[in-house]
């Protein structure tokens, strides 16, 4: 069989199973109104928590970072791609995440993925027996993480505390450390963080939190988990994504200022990189102002509200919405080919809204992924919200 053939079964196969995915043109800014394959669309599908994507301040920022510090960063961090920009947002974020950590000290990376590979890679170079004990439902760039650095990794079960006591007593390690999400990325409910934390302090465990999805978005000034948890925690590791709710790109890693270190000296998806963009991180710093500010504080009261809205108009008989307490609204409703039809159902009503299936959630749990933002009025989510009640009663079984 030539390659050609053997490709083209593969996709086949992939179509038959309602798994193939389509990439769409979107033709507009990020926003909720978005031209796309040449159509208007109402957008319930990007991260964009805060609608700052399109914000003028920030795009100001960016052409002037561009004007001062040009298109691109020229190298890698430790040759000579380093910039003043770069070092003056992560002394930023440092300084906000300051009544977190003893001495912090913050570290920017390209993306949240190169972030996780960074993090895992270079503990599990701290020690010879280090073990990751992972949630089952983090993230792909975790588990790539771990895979990549090749270290022993034990599953719990998700948000299960009693089963990651027991897989922690049971496993013998030099170094053992806990990485979570902190808001799970498919279902929008939040880890069990404070237990977490109190479990990793009996074994001298260090807690890995990725927060992507809830900087920006939670707390008093969008400082994420631990603002709204008042989260401390000796041996914390701290993920934030900025490329979300922050409306820009790249990624950034808060620590013991020792720990950033080691994680400079030894990720290589830090190391061999070219250094993101100079003006990306200028503009970075007019979205953290308008984040930890009064818009901040505004855009997450109307994300809130829409939260509120979108359950009250959400009544449904068969499929499952679950509680969460973030812009991410699922709707569960079980089988891939079912949940295309009603991703395409919407589509054809002008609404935007991804259907997720397998592998990137569990078998049989093929949902909506609603997104919601500051950015959307009350209309359009309740137009949201009528639109998947129809779609119930006409596909549900
Ligand atoms: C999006 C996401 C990432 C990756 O961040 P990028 O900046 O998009 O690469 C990592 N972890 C979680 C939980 C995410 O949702």
């Amino acid at each position: 069989m030539d390659l050609s053939t053997r490709i083209a079964q593969r996709l086949a196969a992939l179509d038959q199973q309602g798994l193939r995915r389509r990439l769409r043109q979107v033709e507009t800014a990020c926003g909720p109104k978005v031209r796309v394959n040449e159509r208007d669309m109402l957008a319930f599908c990007s991260n964009d928590y805060l609608g700052l994507a399109s914000h003028p301040e920030i795009i100001a920022a960016l052409q002037e970072g561009a004007q001062r510090y040009g298109a691109g960063s020229g190298a890698s961090h430790l040759i000579s791609g380093h910039s003043h920009a770069h070092a003056l947002l992560e002394a930023r974020l440092a300084q906000l995440y300051s009544r977190y950590f003893d001495s912090p000290r913050a570290l920017y990376l390209s993306t949240g993925y190169m972030a996780n590979l960074a993090v895992m890679t270079s503990l599990a170079r701290l020690e010879h027996e280090t073990v990751f004990f992972s949630e089952r439902l983090n993230h792909a760039s975790i588990i790539d993480g771990l895979k990549l650095a090749r270290a022993k990794t034990c599953i719990y079960e998700h948000a299960d505390v009693t089963h990651l006591g027991r897989l922690l007593s049971e496993t013998p390690a030099a170094m053992r450390v806990v990485v979570t999400d902190s808001v799970f990325s498919m279902d929008g409910n939040l880890a069990p963080l404070r237990e977490l934390a109190e479990l990793c302090g009996q074994y001298d465990a260090i807690l890995v939190v990725d927060d992507a999805h809830g900087f920006g978005v939670l707390g008093e000034h969008g400082l994420g988990v631990l603002e709204v948890l008042s989260l401390q925690y000796v041996n914390l590791i701290y993920m934030g994504t900025l490329g979300k709710a922050a409306g820009v790109s790249g990624a950034f890693v808060v620590a013991n200022e020792q720990l950033v270190e080691w994680i400079v000296q030894q990720a290589r998806s830090y190391i061999y990189t070219t250094a993101a963009a100079p003006a990306l991180a200028h503009a970075l710093q007019t979205s953290l102002d308008l984040i930890t500010g009064t818009q901040g504080r505004q855009r997450r009261a109307s994300l809130a509200a829409h939260q509120a809205t979108l359950k009250q108009y959400l009544h449904l008989q068969k499929w499952q919405a679950p509680e969460s307490d973030t812009a991410i609204q699922p709707v569960i409703i079980g089988g891939n080919e079912l949940a295309f039809q009603v991703g395409s159902f919407l589509w054809n009503q002008g609404l935007w809204v991804p259907a997720i299936r397998p592998p990137t959630v569990p078998a049989d749990t093929a949902r909506l992924r609603i997104t919601l933002s500051a950015a959307h009025t009350r209309n359009e989510v309740t137009r949201l919200a009528r639109a998947v009640v129809q779609a119930e009663q006409e596909y549900a079984t």
